[in-house]
């Protein structure tokens, strides 16, 4: 036999000493010399040995192995097991993991104190492998090592198995058609979501969000547990986001489905919200996306709605728009967000306005912006935090009375996870 010679007497040593030890199966057997020769599987590996060392020595012990104790002889046992959880999922790859008990721990202490360890494979390495193997045989779907969808966990210790779902994320715009909606889930100040007078016992601040609207729908088609969105800033709650919308991505949690057709999906968010919220141009992306649309910088585009205090001719409200168009701006940080942001001078950009209608003293415009500049003080000017102002050049106090974000320009590439449907 020509493996024989490539063993070596050192490895015949090794088998030796674990079978005198008692009864052994041939993957814990052929694990232990996994290092030395590749192209086999350790249970053959074990039958090879077990077969040099009958000849050599005559009939080896019979019974359960006294390492594993007999698990990898009742593979099929945590492959059904597996088979059973997996039946719920719908995914294309996945790994499979191994908690291994204190007893197998221990035997496996044992065993390399006798035979050493210098050429060994852990037991829950050759487990996963072959349940992974088996599990691949009977789904079709492949073990990956990176990014799996699923994580197939065997708990020894509860003799249970555990899955480990990956969230699915997914890239869109959503218009909001409606004010008073906040973009995420607001918990009560009072009483921090447990439910009290001032929030009439629902826990939050405002009955409806941007987030649960959607989740809602979404939820469902992915038969996900939870579903969190990542907004690219936020307007005003008392805000419409109007136009192409703002850039979100959306984290649905524990999917039970992941190859869901977006197109529909986008169509029953917009049916079933309708006069609420919209979303379009949806697609698969990966968590990076959501680093990427936290950091980017936007130009943002207002309609804004303004009180002038005083009557003014409509030429002077032109001019005063006139003259912010293009100005770079010095805004120290507002009154209203001191609380949560450092008081700062920070330098914002106006790169166009201009007047879309007067009506006695209401006058409506549209301004298009740099990131980060607060749009109510630009017009009311913050009592002279931030200059110039809408009111100091027009020379009248002016107050924003309703505002929509009519466009936000995303300054990042959209990259698309490879088409699912397409690798199949
Ligand atoms: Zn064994
Ligand atoms: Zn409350």
């Amino acid at each position: 036999m020509r493996i024989l010679g490539e063993l070596g007497e050192d490895v015949i040593e090794i088998a030796r000493k674990i079978t005198n030890e008692g009864s052994i199966c041939d993957h814990c057997l052929g694990r232990q010399i996994a290092k030395i020769s590749s192209g086999l599987s350790n249970e053959q590996r074990g039958k090879i040995l077990k077969e040099v060392l009958r000849e050599k020595e005559g009939e080896l012990k019979e019974g359960k192995c006294w390492v594993c104790n007999g698990l990898f002889e009742h593979l099929e046992y945590w492959v059904s097991k597996a088979l059973e959880k997996l039946k719920d999922y719908e995914f294309d790859s996945f790994l499979v993991g191994t908690k291994v008990s204190g007893l197998l721990l221990e035997n496996e202490e044992l065993l390399w104190e006798i035979a050493g360890a210098s050429y060994a494979e852990p037991l829950k390495a050759e487990l996963n492998r072959e349940v992974g193997k088996r599990i691949e045989h009977e789904t079709g779907k492949i073990v990956d090592f990176k990014l799996p969808d699923l994580v197939v966990i065997l708990n020894l210790w509860t003799e249970t198995v555990e899955l480990q779902v990956k969230a699915v994320f997914i890239y869109g715009r959503y218009r909001k058609l409606k004010r008073g909606i906040s973009q995420t889930r607001w918990l009560c100040r009072e009483c921090r979501g447990k439910g009290c007078e001032r929030c009439d016992f629902t826990g939050k601040m405002y009955p409806e969000s941007v987030e649960e609207l959607i989740s809602d729908s979404l939820r469902e088609e992915f038969q996900g547990e939870e579903m969190v969105l990542h907004g690219c800033g936020r307007e005003d709650i008392d805000a419409r986001m109007l136009g192409s919308g703002r850039p979100f991505v959306v984290e649905l949690k524990e999917p039970r489905r992941r190859n869901v057709d977006l197109r529909m999906a986008e169509e029953k968010v917009n049916e079933e919200k309708r006069g609420k919220v919209e979303v379009r141009d949806l697609r698969y992306v990966n968590r990076e996306m959501v680093a990427k649309i936290k950091n980017a910088k936007m130009d943002k585009t207002y309609r804004i709605e303004v009180e002038l205090k005083t009557k003014v001719l409509e030429e002077e409200v032109k001019n005063a728009l006139e003259r912010l168009s293009g100005a770079l701006i010095e805004q120290r940080t507002p009154t209203r967000v001191l609380h949560r942001r450092a008081d700062l001078v920070r330098k914002r950009n106006v790169h166009s306005a201009r007047l879309v209608s007067i009506e006695e003293q209401n006058a409506v415009m549209e301004i298009k912006c740099g990131a980060g500049l607060y749009i109510k003080e630009l017009i009311s000017g913050d009592e002279g935090r931030t200059k110039p102002s809408f009111s100091e050049v027009l020379g009248v106090e002016a107050e924003v009375k309703e505002l929509d974000v009519l466009d936000v320009d995303l300054d990042i590439e959209v990259e698309d996870v490879v088409n699912r449907e397409a690798v199949r």
